[in-house]
């Protein structure tokens, strides 16, 4: 991963849980210059040279370098796995593609034909029907087990920008 990807995804925890803690001061406390979370002013961390290469201004508070990379509370975050999406409940669990691979995996070895789900929906009414060849509680099964590691991966990206490949994820036939 590149220097700047791992410091915004280092950062963002950071903003996240200090705009959390302290809203009304996220306009007014300097991003760059305050002493507002663990590492101290972080251009004392980042240098300037740090400063140019994370494209967050010099004059902005926590809450503008927060709105400049929709960071923010309000604004849905980026997906912690793909980057590329809001992270939505049915975006991550659903279609993100790191995710997909998970589900394509699963689908391979149900013995009946599994649908791919678009939306929320429809996978709470395949989880509850049920065939011969794939009983409710075995889909369930496989729903639970897909989500926890969904969540367990989101998780371990977000906190240690590390990513176990879907397919590591998925025992062998
Ligand atoms: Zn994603």
């Amino acid at each position: 991963m590149s220097w700047n990807w791992r410091c915004i995804l280092r950062l963002r925890d950071l903003v996240s849980r200090f705009l959390i803690s302290d809203v009304n001061n996220g306009w007014t406390t300097s991003f760059w210059f305050d002493n507002w979370n663990p590492l101290g002013p972080l251009v004392k961390v980042f240098g300037r040279d740090g400063t140019r290469r994370l494209r967050i201004h010099l004059n902005a508070s926590v809450a503008d370098a927060c709105n400049e990379h929709a960071w923010g509370m309000q604004i849905q975050t980026s997906c912690c796995i793909c980057s590329t999406q809001p992270e939505t409940r049915d975006h991550l669990m659903l279609s993100c593609p790191y995710t997909e691979v998970l589900w394509s995996e699963s689908r391979r070895r149900f013995r009946d034909t599994v649908p791919v789900f678009t939306n929320w929906p429809d996978l709470v009414l395949w989880t509850s029907s049920s065939s011969n060849a794939a009983p409710s509680n075995l889909r369930m099964m496989v729903v639970q087990a897909l989500f926890y590691n969904i969540w367990k991966q989101r998780n371990n990206m977000l906190h240690n920008q590390a990513l176990v490949p879907p397919y590591g994820n998925i025992p062998g036939d």
